[in-house]
């Protein structure tokens, strides 16, 4: 068998997170030599697809993700099929608002595309979920919408990677990427050569793209991620069809708030808020600590307010990080010197769900194909003028 380093990989994928894993698995169905390479041991808790659970839902407030949201729920089912496991459970996603309008624009984007959403007045609110208090507000029901199994979705997606004749290798870390018409990636591990390379490394990503002069505003953000235990065990619980909650009018506030039916831990319910302090990916503990408590005072007064059912302390507090770009839209795109360098990066806590469709788009670009859809929003050129951007 030829060793690694002597095969001439069509595409290397650097980052085993879900990003990396779907765009490994696309390109498998169109090239025949794919090597998924990752820093750490798989799985691993240090990037942004750790932990357990994710929102997976239709309802954007901008039609495209709309509309990509259609295709990436087919391919999520369709590899529940392939490999006969759950991925995705469905649990509707409760949406408040006290801008009715806003939630109004929401409903048109999903009507649109036919997806099923019901709109709550504030009495229908309140007795649809007595231990919800929401003064004033009113609600929209994305009823397909649902939690993901984080480390079934990974796990599958690489399974079915290799199953396809695909290479993941853990543990090897790309120190440095030497461009060219076939691509130097050097690894503690040793070097690979490849025709082309792909970018995603979460977090991690500007680490790699500055030595090959992009400097792009991308801010990896480190997130606490906290468990609040039920009262009233059940109360907010999967089992007893609670809903993916978010909390649209914190959104105007700046905190945006955020909750998980219980499952994962039982009678404990997953609520964060959307915001963190910038970290280094590397650091991030540290940097984190000092932001836990006003973080519990944020969501402890928030659920005093609002949960009826929950302590206001938390049972579990666990971290994961965020990359995000100035605008919240994706970055999918080419080195603008190199053309077989590409790009999968800024995912802004909002990625996991939409993956499937975003590994097809960079398989796409890799393979010189025209992704289906309006590759504008996800263009480097459009930091051309922020401050931090040099392109
Ligand atoms: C708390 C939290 C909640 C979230 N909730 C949701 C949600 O409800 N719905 C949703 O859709 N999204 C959500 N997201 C966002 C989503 O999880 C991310 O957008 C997505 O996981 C990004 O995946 P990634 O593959 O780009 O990054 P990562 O998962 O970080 O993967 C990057 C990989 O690259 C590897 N790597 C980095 N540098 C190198 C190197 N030099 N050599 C080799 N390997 C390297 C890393 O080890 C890592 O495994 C959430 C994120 C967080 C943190």
């Amino acid at each position: 068998m030829a060793r690694l380093e002597d095969i001439i990989w069509d595409t290397v994928v650097i980052g085993a997170g879900i990003v990396g894993s779907f765009t490994a698995w696309q390109l498998q169905k169109l090239q025949s030599q794919v090597l998924l390479v990752d820093q750490f041991q798989l799985p691993h808790s240090r990037g942004s697809s750790a932990g357990l659970t994710r929102a997976v839902r239709k309802a954007y407030q901008e039609d495209f993700y709309c509309e990509m949201m259609e295709e990436a729920y087919k391919i999520w089912e369709q590899i529940e099929h392939e490999a006969n496991v759950i991925i995705n459970k469905k649990t509707g996603m409760l949406i408040i608002d006290k801008d009715a309008g806003n939630l109004t624009s929401i409903k048109s984007n999903l009507q649109q595309l036919i997806f099923p959403c019901t709109t709550l007045t504030e009495e229908e609110l309140r007795t649809k979920f007595p231990g919800l208090k929401f003064d004033g507000h009113a609600g929209l029901i994305d009823i397909d919408a649902g939690v993901t199994d984080v480390q079934a979705a990974l796990r599958t997606v690489q399974f079915l990677f290799r199953k396809n004749g695909g290479t993941i290798c853990p543990e090897t870390k790309v120190l440095k990427i030497n461009p060219g018409r076939l691509v130097g990636i050097m690894t503690n591990k040793g070097n690979y050569q490849a025709k082309s390379v792909v970018i995603t490394a979460g977090p991690w990503a500007a680490k790699l793209m500055e030595p090959l002069g992009l400097h792009l505003p991308l801010k990896p953000m480190a997130i606490n991620v906290f468990y609040w235990k039920e009262k009233v065990p059940g109360a907010y619980s999967m089992a007893s069809g609670f809903p993916v909650f978010a909390d649209y009018n914190t959104m105007r506030l700046d905190t945006f708030v955020y909750g998980l039916p219980s499952s994962e831990y039982p009678n404990m319910m997953k609520m964060c808020l959307h915001v963190g302090p910038a970290t280094d990916p590397d650091k991030r503990d540290l940097q984190i600590k000092e932001h836990i408590a006003s973080d519990i005072k944020k969501l402890s007064e928030y659920i005093r307010g609002h949960f009826l059912h929950l302590e206001d302390n938390p049972s579990i507090i666990e971290r994961c990080m965020y990359t995000n770009t100035p605008d919240g839209n994706f970055i999918l795109d080419k080195h603008p010197k190199w053309d077989n360098i590409v790009i999968g990066a800024g995912f802004s806590g909002h990625g996991f769900k939409l993956a499937p469709v975003v590994g097809k788009i960079l398989a796409d670009v890799v393979t010189n194909r025209n992704p289906q859809y309006n590759m504008t929003h996800f263009r480097m050129s459009r930091f051309e003028h922020e401050e931090k951007s040099k392109l």
